[in-house]
């Protein structure tokens, strides 16, 4: 171990306000150097402190004691909602997952508006890994959220609570955000349909950023047409998310929702080779049976090459330039808010904890100790994945994976760098290159969901969403 290594992570640790002792920062150095092999995790610490009374999951954190409703005249009238706990609601409290943040905003995030003005009814927020970092669910300073379907298995992370909820039946809608597998990953290990959009399509003012060029919002439900209605009801421009798009998701009738027919839908290579066989064949299986409802499915060539190391480091180099500015964006993204930096500031000076720094420190040190050199060789990786998703686009209409490469994964078994890439290697690909991703529950094995992920072109969100609804439409 180089001295020198060492002092220069210390610098960089300090700079993003986390008190580590040497021994640890030595392993966060290796897992930096070798790029694997050191845990990403720690065990929980705090007891759950959910304060809803039939929330068996610990899958929500604080809530209001009658759901607030705007109007009882739209389309999601008599539907309930929690919000993962990174996302604004007036009076209530937000932690992001984290004992050291805390903020009771004043505004409610225009995502969680949309859902108001439609009808929803807002019952309170999602527990959820700290700061959207960790893909099993089993690290919020506020407890490890159960999965409902099997306890053994983890809930999936980081919108876990919002993926227990739905799961359960707590709630008919949750919103989840997702960056490189959030909202998927989850809803894949509780058995529910959950939405990845594409990026810029809803507004993500009143969020606290992850990593703004991969970050979205996007709903999970338990089933393609309820996700429909609620996607449609958040897309479109705000004015307080500069990057939104000027573009809306046309709704889609259910009717809509099942016009299919002579669609080409690819199977890629390498997110199945990549998949252990169980998983590929399941989803194959679910995949051929597409041609009972009008849709061609075809193989079609995707080299996926290293996109997912490459999103390891984009998501956890941009984080760390958020902590070192207090969670202000410079530049293109969400965060210019007064009281969200200064709750972000407190954070920060509290410490982020030791499950942020093991996975943010490794990126931060090579963004360092490289001149930027690291995180434009990541981005310069992803630049290339988005261009053969393009050309794959040229020849089908839509992508068909699984979601995640294996099956959900039992608690307290997912600790390595290494052994994040069968949960995120098939997801994050696509925060990457900012098109739509639904997941769909397809079968199960040994009572063990599967389920499988449907893509397309950016902006392309209804197709996404119709492929989706073929998907379970053929379901076992
Ligand atoms: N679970 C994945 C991770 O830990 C994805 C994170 C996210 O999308 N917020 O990186």
């Amino acid at each position: 171990m180089s001295g020198s290594g060492l002092a220069e992570m210390r610098t960089q640790a300090e700079r993003l306000g986390f008190d580590l002792p040497n021994s640890i920062l030595e392993e966060i150095l290796e897992t930096a150097t070798d790029g694997e092999a050191s845990p990403t995790a720690t065990a929980p610490t705090a007891e759950g402190v959910g304060h809803a009374s039939d929330d068996d999951e610990n899958a929500l954190l604080a809530v209001f004691d009658d759901p607030r409703v705007r109007t009882d005249a739209g389309p999601l009238s008599g539907k309930t909602l929690a919000v993962k706990d990174n996302i604004a609601v007036a009076d209530l409290e937000m932690t992001c997952g984290s004992a050291a943040y805390s903020v009771v905003p004043s505004f409610t995030a225009p995502a969680v508006e949309r859902l108001l003005e439609a009808g929803i009814a807002v019952v309170g927020k999602a527990n959820m890994e700290p700061f959207a970092m960790g893909p099993t669910g089993e690290f919020s300073d506020f407890g490890h959220v159960t999965n409902p379907l099997d306890p053994d298995r983890v809930a999936g992370g980081s919108s876990s609570g919002s993926a227990a909820a739905v799961a359960a039946g707590t709630v008919d809608v949750a919103l989840g955000t997702d960056t490189g597998g959030s909202v998927r990953i989850p809803s894949a290990c509780c058995g529910i349909v959950g939405v990845k959009p594409s990026h810029r399509l809803v507004p993500r003012y009143g969020f606290v950023d992850f990593a703004p060029s991969l970050d979205t919002i996007g709903p999970m439900t338990r089933d393609v047409s309820t996700a429909a209605s609620a996607l449609a009801a958040m897309a479109g421009p705000d004015p307080r998310d500069p990057t939104s798009a000027d573009r809306s998701l046309e709704f889609e009738t259910l009717d809509e929702l099942e016009d299919v027919d002579g669609l080409t839908v690819g199977i890629p290579d390498t997110p199945f080779e990549r998949a252990s066989s169980e998983v590929a064949d399941a989803v194959r299986t679910i995949s051929d049976r597409l041609s009972t409802l009008g849709i061609k499915a075809v193989p079609v060539e995707l080299d996926l090459g290293d996109t997912e190391a490459a999103y390891l480091n984009i998501g956890a180099a941009e984080f760390s330039w958020l902590v070192s500015g207090n969670g202000v964006t410079r530049g293109q993204g969400t965060g210019y808010n007064e009281a969200l930096r200064q709750a972000f500031e407190s954070a920060r000076e509290a410490g982020l904890g030791e499950h942020v720094a093991r996975r943010i420190l490794p990126p931060a040190f090579l963004d360092m100790t490289s001149g930027g050199a690291s995180y434009a060789a990541a981005r310069e990786e992803g630049l290339a994945f988005a261009a053969r998703l393009a050309a794959a686009f040229e020849s089908v209409d839509a992508l068909v994976t699984p979601t995640l490469r294996v099956l959900p994964p039992e608690i307290e078994t997912v600790t390595t760098r290494a052994d994040l890439l069968p949960i995120l290697g098939n997801t994050a690909p696509f925060n990457i290159a900012g098109t739509p991703a639904v997941t769909v529950p397809v079968t199960s094995i040994d009572d063990v969901p599967v389920s499988a992920q449907a893509i397309a072109p950016r902006f392309e969100d209804g197709r996404a969403l119709r492929v989706a609804r073929a998907l379970e439409r053929v379901t076992d």
